[in-house]
């Protein structure tokens, strides 16, 4: 007898996918979703499906009932049934190699249908190269998608890597505070949700974008160590690495620099990566801001691949062309990346790459191979033997350039380089490649509104050396807000926040907030900063990213159990959705829709 499973209830003795070898003779009751129904005149193979997986359930004349067999003939996809019997060897020309119970089998002596099912909308069960059903399709049919064993090692690994997050936390004296929902602006540079009171009419709460300043506060009242698996809501345009709500493991903790909290993010890391089945190295190394856009082109560098940028301005000699020249003048750069084997890209490869580069902002993309001749191509006449020369290259070396400010052509450069990498002949030099990005600019300049942002929130330190220029030169200033980067994907984002209120106060005046909405917006964060405020600082690790990109998977969709579309729908549940003018009088709302232009 085998020792009895954790999953046994009084109506069912183990899960359908757990049982083994070791459980031949035993008499077993289980219960699960009919997957796959095979009728051999009268033999009735049913393969039953759990969250465990398969078995393959056999009704037969030998020790089933006809009424039993009869039954299966009859059962339709994803029917709920029990159903009782003995586990049996399969013969051995009749072994699964694919399936967890493929040697065994369920010889049935009893059926129950517990939960008859309508004819499924998309198909759980698949054939081996059968597609899936378009997403769209799959996200109205969620419960059904679900149930995809795919999915379901999704959910699974999810639970699993929020378990060891909550572990690790708790094992270095983080302790877990749940903070509002219904709450008051929090800004991290997106749009809030605003939630009515219906008991205060014309008045609104925020759903949090972040627990940011709850866990300062925590700081302030003496909780040290915080943590929170924590959802965050954030209404903005949608990409399709976005979702308006996500979770995230959000920390912070007092009397510490940014080395501390970047420790004990690296060891949850560690943590998740070995629940996953890797095993990292820490630290991770660290590279400032403007480190990584001038050797990488972008401030989340995937440093599995080389290709990095280079400053080639000086190796500008006299006979390039007129254009480089002026584009030099008016206080460009040239950057350019080596490709060691890219001359046998095509010239179909070479002009996506220039493509990339305009669309990016870049004039135009400047590119030349070496062959066994010398070099060839555009930017071989555009700078000239002399040039080329500095530049220097052996055979089968492909070069590709742009002159530009650094503003546009690093960015522009950074997703050349990109594009580089993930062409199928650049295999990765190594698996995992964390880095830290520090030093980041205080504030960016938003393209759209021309007004200056907070790089990260205004709630971020500046550089102790750069404080002084707050007031003269504050857009030069240096920050203390780091991110975690691994594989060019940003994981988490944190900074030393502030503790002055006069500084947060100067912060806010710098982000042109009127100084009414400074204290009715942040007046009781103001007076906690007055209250005895411990130095201190934090991290948010995204975690549904984490979980994606731990269970090998391209989509946040894959790691949500009910997730929204890119137009931010439920279109499961059907949300958002209009409501009852009742329930809009109730809460003293009158909705007038603005015509779309
Ligand atoms: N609240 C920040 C965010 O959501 C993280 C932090 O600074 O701790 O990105």
């Amino acid at each position: 007898m085998t020792v009895a499973s954790t999953f046994a209830t009084s109506r069912r003795s183990h899960l359908c996918g757990e049982l083994r070898e070791e459980h031949v003779g035993e008499t077993v009751r289980l219960g699960g979703w009919v997957h796959r129904t095979r009728s051999l005149g009268s033999i009735v193979f049913l393969d039953l499906r759990d969250r465990a997986g398969l078995i393959q359930a056999a009704c037969d004349p030998r020790f089933s009932p006809a009424d039993v067999i009869a039954a299966a003939d009859r059962l339709g996809a994803e029917t709920v049934v029990e159903v009782d019997g003995v586990v049996a060897r399969r013969p051995a020309e009749m072994v699964n190699k694919d399936m967890g119970t493929g040697t065994i089998e369920l010889q049935v002596t009893a059926l129950r249908i517990v939960g008859p099912a309508v004819t499924p909308a998309i198909p759980v069960a698949r054939g081996k190269d059968e597609k899936l059903a378009a997403e769209e399709l799959r996200l109205k049919h969620r419960i059904l998608d679900l149930r995809r064993p795919e999915l379901q090692a999704n959910m699974i690994l999810r639970h699993r890597l929020l378990q060891v997050a909550r572990h690790a936390m708790s094992s270095h004296g983080f302790l877990e505070i749940e903070t509002p929902i219904l709450t008051k602006t929090t800004p991290e540079g997106a749009r809030d949700y605003l939630v009515p009171s219906r008991v205060h009419p014309g008045e609104f709460y925020a759903l949090p974008q972040s627990p940011q300043i709850y866990k300062q506060l925590l700081m302030v009242a003496g909780y040290d160590r915080y943590f929170q698996i924590a959802r965050c809501f954030r209404d903005e345009d949608l990409r399709a690495d976005r979702q308006p709500e996500f979770t995230q493991i959000d920390l912070e903790c007092a009397f510490v620099t940014q080395e501390d909290v970047q420790a004990v993010v690296e060891r949850v890391l560690v943590a998740l990566w070995k629940e996953a089945g890797h095993d990292i190295a820490i630290p991770f190394q660290r590279l400032s801001w403007s480190t990584s856009m001038e050797r990488f082109g972008i401030d989340k560098p995937d440093l599995r691949y080389g290709f990095e940028l280079e400053n080639w301005t000086a190796h500008v000699q006299g006979d390039a062309a007129t254009f480089v020249h002026d584009g030099i003048t008016v206080g460009g750069l040239l950057r350019g990346i080596r490709v060691p084997g890219g001359a046998a890209l095509s010239r179909k490869d070479i002009d996506a790459l220039a493509a990339t580069a305009k669309s990016n902002g870049l004039g135009g993309l400047l590119w030349a191979k070496r062959t066994e001749t010398g070099w060839e191509g555009q930017g071989a006449k555009a700078f000239g033997a002399g040039t080329m020369e500095k530049i220097g290259g052996v055979i089968g070396d492909l070069i590709v350039a742009g002159v530009g400010a650094d503003s546009v052509a690093l960015p522009a450069m950074g997703q050349v380089r990109l594009e580089l990498t993930r062409r199928p002949e650049h295999a990765p030099a190594t698996a995992h490649a964390f880095c830290w990005i520090v030093d980041f600019p205080l504030f960016e300049l938003d393209a759209a509104s021309g007004e200056h942002t907070p790089s990260h929130h205004p709630f971020t330190s500046p550089h102790p050396d750069d404080v002084h220029k707050l007031e003269s030169v504050p857009w030069e200033c240096r920050a203390m807000h780091y991110d975690a980067v691994y594989n060019g994907n940003e994981l988490g984002s944190g900074s030393i926040r502030i503790t002055d209120p006069a500084v947060q106060e100067t912060i806010f005046r710098l982000l042109k907030v009127p100084a009414e909405e400074i204290q009715r917006r942040f007046g009781f964060l103001l007076d906690g900063l007055a209250a005895g405020a411990p130095p201190h600082g934090g991290f948010a690790l995204g975690f549904d990213r984490i979980a994606m990109l731990l269970a090998g998977s391209t989509s946040l969709r894959d790691v949500i159990a009910f997730p929204k579309t890119t137009a931010a729908r439920a279109l499961f549940e059907g949300a958002p959705s209009p409501v009852s003018a009742r329930e809009l009088a109730a809460l003293n709302i009158a909705v007038s829709i603005k015509e779309q232009s």
